[in-house]
């Protein structure tokens, strides 16, 4: 299990100016693959570190003999090094000694008492870059995507919504971490505009289905844990090795028309109501990052069968907001405030669960959470829960009022765990929704 270790500690500062509600204090150290702007071989995309308002390129100081040291050594060396790559899937497929190793030295090197490279003015330059000036890219290429629906929250509401209070919650829920598996090739890094969907509907009065814009677009929000070492076809993951595979995580919208979805999902579940676009934040929190904020979940009650039955304390303390951005308000409002510690099931019983029959897992694999509602309606991860599918419309500062999304609203999520005088936050994601095309 990951313990808490010297870069956690929360005394730790950078010579690197960090704001103290930055997201990307010392002791986050995320990971992301950037492009740096401008012309030339330095435009290529490679992996960098978050601190401040800096991005620190890893194979800049890969280059310069930095990881020497590490087990990584061998890997990251030469033009094809895992660092100078444009995805991070070979890093995340290294696991937890290599990962651990590699933000050891970063906390070492970014340390305000440590001359190495906060003296080495010639490779502050070419290694330390302010973000302004990069575009921050998907940070792995993900190789399958699933989306799970652990919160219990979430699943509740939806349920008594379709099918009354009575039947809320499908009488397998509760026995284990229901999911369906999503699109990969649509996933995108937040700022990629989202385009509004069209597809077959049925009003519940009509007599046919017919084909438009989605009218009811939402948003979902969620987080994604990605898979670091993957495992061989045949061959379960024990629910306590689990976290050993697990990288690190990211915010995830996981748009979703909910109009579409309710016509299309009965009975194999979301299809083209979820396909059409996923927003994640463009930084990998690593767990190891999190380890501070580890915190037990909900009681599971009745206790699951026993490959489920995780030992120890696998929830996180993470804050997450939901702001829309109107084209009419200047700055955007927040709808919705919720954390990550509601989830029922854990990211080690979903690892678990998903591949218990021997389903392989590779590295770059997103894991998503499923939307993270809280027992309080203001804690309410989705529009088709906040305005309870529409009926209560929310009332923006703006004057205006929203049952759902409309074209040119923009949605951002943020999240951060909060430590002692530090916070280590995932930055946004966020999206703008696009007019749907106007033929198809
Ligand atoms: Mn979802």
């Amino acid at each position: 299990m990951t313990q808490l270790n010297e870069t956690h500690d929360p005394r730790l500062r950078s010579f690197v100016p960090v704001a103290p509600d930055s997201d990307f204090p010392i002791q986050n150290l995320p990971f992301g693959i950037f492009r740096r702007g401008g012309s030339g071989s330095a435009t290529r995309a490679r992996a960098g570190v978050a601190i401040g308002d800096l991005v620190v390129d890893l194979s800049a100081l890969a280059a310069a003999g930095l990881f020497d040291g590490t087990p990584c050594a061998g890997e990251v060396r030469g033009e094809n090094g895992i660092f100078s790559r444009a995805d991070l899937n070979g890093f995340s497929a290294l696991g937890p000694d290599a990962w651990s190793a590699v933000r050891k030295t970063l906390s070492e090197l970014l340390r305000d008492d440590n001359p190495r490279l906060r003296d080495d003015a010639t490779l502050r330059a070419s290694a330390m870059i302010p973000v302004a000036d990069c575009e921050l890219l998907l940070p792995v290429t993900i190789g399958d995507y699933t989306d799970f629906y652990s919160s219990k929250e979430h699943a509740t509401n939806v349920g008594i919504m379709f099918r009354g209070k009575e039947n809320a919650l499908m009488p397998n829920w509760l026995h284990l971490p229901v999911a369906y598996h999503g699109r990969a090739s649509s996933v995108v890094v937040s700022g990629t505009p989202v385009r509004r969907p069209s597809g077959q509907t049925k009003a519940d009065d009509a007599e046919a289905p017919s084909f438009g814009p989605s009218r009811l677009l939402d948003f979902e929000l969620e987080m994604g844990v990605f898979v670091g070492p993957g495992s061989t076809l045949g061959d379960p993951i024990a629910v306590d090795d689990a976290h050993r595979h697990l990288f690190g995580m990211v915010l995830v919208n996981d748009w979703s028309a909910r109009d579409i979805q309710k016509w299309e999902y009965q009975p194999l579940g979301p299809f083209l109501a979820k396909n059409f676009a996923t927003t994640i934040s463009p930084w990998i929190v690593t767990m190891e990052a999190l380890e501070p904020f580890r915190k037990q979940g909900p009681t599971q009650d009745p206790e699951p069968l026993p490959y489920l039955r995780s030992q120890g304390d696998w929830s996180y303390d993470i804050v997450l907001d939901v702001l829309v951005r109107t084209p009419k308000m200047e700055e955007p409002a927040r709808i919705s405030r919720s954390n990550f510690r509601y989830m029922y099931w854990n990211v080690c019983q979903q690892l678990a669960h998903h591949s218990v029959t021997g389903c392989n897992m590779r590295p770059g694999d997103l894991l998503a959470s499923g939307t993270i509602s809280g027992p309080e309606k203001e804690e309410r991860g989705s529009l088709l829960e906040l305005t309870w599918r529409g009926s209560e419309p929310l009332q923006l500062p703006s004057g205006e009022e929203r049952k759902f999304l409309l074209d040119g609203d923009e949605l951002i999520l943020r999240g951060w765990a909060q430590g002692d005088g530090y916070r280590v936050g995932f930055g946004e994601c966020r999206g703008v929704v696009e007019p749907a095309r106007t033929s198809v």
